[in-house]
């Protein structure tokens, strides 16, 4: 069976020292549980200034992380942004790109977030590619419009045959404690699945992400293409995100 994806997204929370302390206990919890690797994916998105501890403790171990967003070039006079190239260097293999924090907050467009994929492919590293519908599109009837507008937008001129994880996120899901119905997530996976093989991706993984927590984390993960979780509150603690995991 293929691996369970467990990506916690800690926002703007955490300093290093939490950071360490996080990844001390999940070390430590995971040996004890056998197997743990064997079905579980686990990626840290720590933010910027705690990237660097993550690195260095996850160094030499199946955990995987990178920075939560970062800017279109790699380096020059863009004051106040981060790199993906320092994130590579600091051996991130992934990038969460298009949070609907970034997207709303940050006003961050579909072009934008194209550029941040295509130049993360450039790197050889992997996007967690986030989309997802607001409250207003989901009543008006046009979650798998935006949806699909999205992935098309945000994913023109990739490399189809590289790793992809893409993170479907309802808006209205996200830090509310309203998660999506099975039905709302299996209708929307299954879409996105059939569009992303229509289209040619060779290595697509979709994660469900809209307050996940450790007691309806299982009857979401038995979803036809749900292939884990971009998960928020519930992963800034390692005894709820480690309930989660443990129901892959
Ligand atoms: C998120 O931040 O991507 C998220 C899904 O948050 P939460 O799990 O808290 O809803």
């Amino acid at each position: 069976m293929a691996k369970k994806i467990f990506a916690a997204n800690w926002k703007l929370n955490k300093t290093p020292e939490e950071a360490r302390e996080f990844v001390i206990n999940l070390k430590n919890e995971t040996f004890k549980i056998e197997g743990f690797f064997d079905k579980c994916e686990v990626i840290l998105f720590p933010s910027a200034f705690s990237l660097e501890a993550v690195s260095t403790l996850c160094a030499g171990t199946a955990i995987g992380f990178g920075p939560q967003n970062i800017y279109s070039q790699n380096s020059g006079a863009f004051t106040g942004e981060n790199s993906a190239e320092v994130a590579k260097s600091l051996r991130s293999e992934f990038i969460l790109i298009g949070h609907s924090e970034r997207r709303e907050i940050f006003k961050e467009a579909d072009a934008d977030l194209n550029k941040k994929h295509l130049l993360t492919q450039q790197l050889g590293l992997t996007s967690v590619f986030c989309i997802g519908e607001n409250l207003e599109q989901r009543e008006a009837g046009k979650t798998l419009e935006v949806c699909l507008a999205q992935l098309e937008k945000g994913l023109q001129g990739a490399n189809k045959s590289e790793r992809l994880i893409v993170a479907y996120e309802p808006v209205w899901a996200i830090g509310t404690g309203k998660v999506a119905t099975v039905e709302q997530v299996a209708e929307v996976h299954q879409k996105l699945h059939d569009e992303l093989v229509s289209k040619g991706y060779a290595s697509v993984q979709l994660l469900y992400g809209g307050s996940v927590k450790p007691d309806n984390a299982a009857e979401l993960l038995k979803i036809n293409y749900v292939d884990g979780f971009l998960i928020g509150g519930a992963a800034l603690k390692v005894e709820s995100f480690l309930q989660i995991c443990n129901k892959a």
